[in-house]
C-alpha cells in the first residue's frame, strides 16, 4: 500500500442500500446518479463514489455500469467467510471478486445485532475479503450503553483491534466508526466526537498494520450523514468519507453529500 499523506487520502462517500431496490430498481437509481454527478462536474478521482446494493442487483449493476463505463464502484453489503461449500445463503468472496465488486462491507452493525456476528467471525470475513481481492470496509461502534459505560472509544477500538487480526498486510482496508445509537437516528455523533474516534482508530491500524497503513486508510463516519452535516465530518484530519444509509436512498441528497466540497464553507 503506498504511504499517502492524510490530506491526499481519495474521500470515499459509499451509500449502503440494506434491504432496499430490487434490480430494476436499481438499475433506474445508478443510472441517474451517474447523470446527477456528471451533470455537477462530479470529481471523481478525488471523491470516489460507491454503493451496495442488495446481492441480487448486483449483476446488474455491474453489466450497467461496466456497459455505459460509469464512473461508480460497488461492492456486497456482506461476505462469506468461507469460499465455498455446504452454506446455504452464504455470499462467497469469490462471487463478489467475479462480479468485479471492489468493496465488501464487514460487521455493519445490523449484522453484528441481528445476526449474532462476533468480533471473531468478522476478522474471518476480512481474512476471506482479501483472500478475493476485495477490500473489506470494516464497521466498528458503539452502542448508547457501551457510550455512557464505556466512553466512545473503547469498544469500537477493541472491536477494530479483533477485526484485522484478520487483515493481510499491505493489503487495503476501509474502517467506517458508526456509532449504533446515530444509525438510522436522525441523531448523527457532532464531528468533534467522531473525530476523536476516528483518530484512535487510527492509532489501531499503525500498531495493527503499520505506520504506512495507519496514514493510508481511509476512515469513513456513518450515523445520519446527510447533505447539511457532512461537510463538517468531512473538515476532520482523520475522517475521511462516509458511510451513508438512509440518505443514500434519496438521489439528490446522496449526489449532494458526494458533492460536499461545494458546501465545505457552510
Ligand atoms: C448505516 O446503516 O450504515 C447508516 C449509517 O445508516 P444511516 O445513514 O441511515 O444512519
Amino acid at each position: 500500500m503506498a504511504v499517502t499523506p492524510s490530506s491526499t487520502r481519495t474521500a470515499l462517500i459509499a451509500g449502503n442500500w440494506k434491504m432496499n431496490l430490487d434490480h430494476l430498481q436499481s438499475i433506474a437509481f445508478v443510472q441517474k446518479l451517474a447523470w446527477s454527478l456528471k451533470d455537477a462536474r462530479h470529481d471523481f478521482a478525488g471523491v470516489e463514489v460507491a454503493i451496495f446494493p442488495p446481492f441480487t442487483d448486483l449483476r446488474s449493476v455491474q453489466t450497467l455500469i461496466k456497459a455505459d463505463d460509469l464512473p461508480l464502484a460497488f461492492g456486497g453489503q456482506d461476505l462469506s467467510q468461507h469460499d465455498s461449500g455446504a452454506y446455504t445463503g452464504e455470499i462467497s468472496g469469490a462471487f463478489l471478486a467475479a462480479l468485479d465488486a471492489k468493496y465488501v462491507i464487514i460487521g455493519h452493525s445490523e449484522r453484528r445485532q441481528y445476526h449474532g456476528e462476533s468480533d471473531e467471525l468478522i476478522a474471518g470475513k476480512v481474512a476471506a475479503a482479501h483472500r478475493h481481492g476485495l477490500v473489506p470496509i470494516v464497521c466498528v461502534g458503539e452502542t448508547a450503553e457501551d457510550l455512557e459505560q464505556h466512553g466512545p472509544s473503547a469498544v469500537p477500538v477493541a472491536q477494530l483491534r479483533v477485526a484485522l487480526e484478520g487483515a493481510v498486510k499491505g493489503k487495503e482496508v476501509v474502517v467506517a466508526y458508526e456509532p449504533v445509537w446515530a444509525i438510522g437516528s436522525g441523531q448523527a455523533a457532532t464531528s468533534e466526537q467522531a473525530q476523536q474516534v476516528c483518530a484512535a482508530l487510527r492509532g489501531v491500524i499503525t500498531e495493527a498494520l503499520g505506520a504506512d497503513a495507519g496514514h493510508a486508510t481511509r476512515i469513513l463516519y456513518g450515523g445520519s450523514v446527510k447533505a447539511s452535516n457532512i461537510a463538517g465530518f468531512m473538515r476532520e484530519t482523520d475522517i475521511d468519507g462516509a458511510l451513508v444509509g438512509g440518505a443514500s436512498l434519496q438521489l439528490e441528497e446522496f449526489a449532494s453529500i458526494a458533492q460536499y466540497r461545494k458546501h465545505v464553507g457552510t
